[in-house]
């Protein structure tokens, strides 16, 4: 189990741990500091419990969701790649992985209800622009702990049960997400507490077993880390994982260099670190941004307020990763995805192919060598194939607001 401080990233203070999600003084991340510098991997747990001594949690529940790095063959001969590996949280029976929420949001999702439990949280309450909504629903079901998932209206939770009745979903008329976190932080309800976002340790400590399995797989920190990002949360989790990995001592001794990309007309964190500027500035960076959101095929990447300036977000990981970012267009997006179905032979939606399409930007402008060893975060895949092989069901909203603004008497949170 993880034994581990709390530590605050701006004044270094250690806190207690109640579900704890920030400094008292700061507004920096906290993150966790774990007694044992070497895992001890623990493969009589089940899924991803095998990874539990660096997880913010001392117990397990049953589960199947698990993490899989598996080395590309096909697509890697196509862009002419030696050491190409593929990351997959998402529904790929063929490389072993059976995540029912088809993303590497499921990776966050479990930690955080065993961190709840054991915290003595009744229920959380969180925003989603989709898959994370999908993950908290899904794990909502097995843990039966309750949870209050608020989600733009354009946003379709395709979820494995029929029905969740432990969930109160409630979607916010239009497509923004950011509406979504703002109503979202105004509910109160007693004993539940906000997920957190990037703030939430467990969040981020279950996304780190992205680099986590790599590192175990590959016997080594791979050079270059690809993913498509909206908050950037990932990334910075992953990042956070590479260095736990290297005071491990077993994973070699280089950093890693971090490469993240968004859909173009939408990309406020490649413009903001295109001038390498520490602030997105809404003039420069996020221009037209309502317009441009409606333009986006992966619409998991809208988040207009990522952690980006915050001490140990985003631009720190970028800062000290050396970092590249990518902007990648609808039409790479269509034909990434193509590409990486017939090739891979799986399924992936929008975002992913995001992250396809900017290796395949970085191979071409000569950013990565061809005998490097990449790892490619899928971050979602699946769904069509999970659809056909077990079933997926539109959650449906149980309230429908009108704006964030609308009284918070009103939503249906009695239901729980
Ligand atoms: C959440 C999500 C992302 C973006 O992840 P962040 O690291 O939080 O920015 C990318 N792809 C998919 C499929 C996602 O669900
Ligand atoms: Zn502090």
């Amino acid at each position: 189990m993880g034994i581990y401080k709390l530590k605050c990233l701006s004044c270094n203070r250690i806190l207690e741990d109640d579900y704890t999600l920030k400094c008292n003084s700061c507004d920096a991340l906290i993150r966790t500091e774990y007694e044992k510098k070497q895992l001890e991997l623990r493969n009589d747990l089940p899924g991803i419990w095998k990874y539990i001594d660096w997880l913010p949690v001392s117990d397990y529940f049953e589960t199947d969701s698990s993490i899989k790095t598996y080395k590309s063959e096909a697509l890697a001969k196509e862009l002419g790649l030696s050491n190409l590996y593929i990351s997959c949280a998402g529904y790929f029976p063929e490389i072993g992985v059976k995540n029912k929420a088809c993303s590497f949001k499921e990776l966050e999702s479990v930690p955080t209800y065993q961190r709840m439990k054991e915290k003595k949280k009744k229920g959380v309450i969180l925003a989603s622009a989709g898959n994370t909504g999908i993950s908290f629903a899904y794990m909502s079901k097995i843990t039966k702990i309750p949870a209050i998932i608020v989600i733009p209206e354009s946003a379709k939770l395709l979820v494995p049960y029929p029905e969740i009745d432990t969930v109160v979903l409630i979607a916010v008329k239009g497509n923004d997400y950011f509406n979504a976190i703002h109503l979202a932080s105004r509910i109160n309800k007693e004993g539940f507490v906000p997920e957190g976002g990037a703030r939430n340790i467990a969040r981020r400590d279950g996304m780190a077993l992205v680099m986590i399995d790599a590192a175990f797989t590959l016997k080594t920190l791979p050079d270059h880390y690809f993913q498509a990002v909206g908050s950037g949360t990932g990334a910075v989790s992953v990042w956070e994982a590479t260095l736990r990995l290297l005071d491990d001592g077993r994973f070699g001794k280089k950093k890693i260099k971090l490469h993240v990309s968004q859909n173009h007309p939408f990309n406020p964190i490649h413009n903001a670190w295109a001038r390498k500027a520490k602030e997105i500035d809404i003039d420069k960076d996020m221009l037209n941004a309502f317009e441009n959101i409606s333009k986006v095929k992966a619409t998991m990447l809208t988040n207009r307020k990522p952690p980006y300036s915050i001490v140990g977000g985003v631009y720190d990981a970028l800062i000290d990763t050396n970092g590249e970012t990518y902007a990648v267009t609808n039409k790479e997006i269509d034909s990434a995805a193509k590409l990486f179905y017939e090739l891979e032979g799986i399924d992936i939606p929008a975002e992913p192919a995001v992250a396809v399409g900017s290796l395949i930007q970085a191979i071409e402008q000569k950013k990565v060598n061809l005998s490097d060893k990449i790892l490619l975060n899928l971050t979602a895949a699946g769904f069509e194939r999970l659809k056909k092989d077990h079933g997926l069901y539109p959650l449906k909203p149980t309230y429908v607001a009108k704006n964030e603004h609308i009284p918070i008497e009103e939503l249906p949170l009695n239901d729980l």
